[in-house]
Formats: C-alpha cells, sequence, structure tokens
C-alpha cells in the first residue's frame, strides 16, 4: 500500500467526509489522496469495472 494511491469515491456534501469504492471512509480534510481520475487502487479500479453503485 502506498499513501499515493488514488481512490475511486465519493464526498458527502453534508459533512464533507469521504467513501471510496474500496470501503475506506475519512472524515472531511483527509481526502486530498483522493481522485476521481487517474485511479490506482486496484480495489476500486475493480468495483469500478464492475459497475458497483
Ligand atoms: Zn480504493
Amino acid at each position: 500500500m502506498t499513501k499515493n494511491m488514488t481512490h475511486d469515491g465519493k464526498r458527502s456534501w453534508w459533512d464533507g467526509s469521504v467513501t471510496t469504492a474500496c470501503g475506506q471512509k475519512w472524515p472531511k480534510g483527509q481526502g486530498q489522496h483522493l481522485w476521481f481520475v487517474s485511479v490506482n487502487c486496484p480495489i476500486c479500479l475493480a468495483i469500478r469495472k464492475r459497475g458497483k453503485r
């Protein structure tokens, strides 16, 4: 695991927390390394490919 790994996730508009496709959740302000492009987290990529909603 690397801290530079990028995840596919969704930011909550009501509390600013981020939940990634691979099931991690960061409180507001800790999602700087999360992006919606150039995702390289294999779990997130697999889930995205499967079309998990
Ligand atoms: Zn991930």
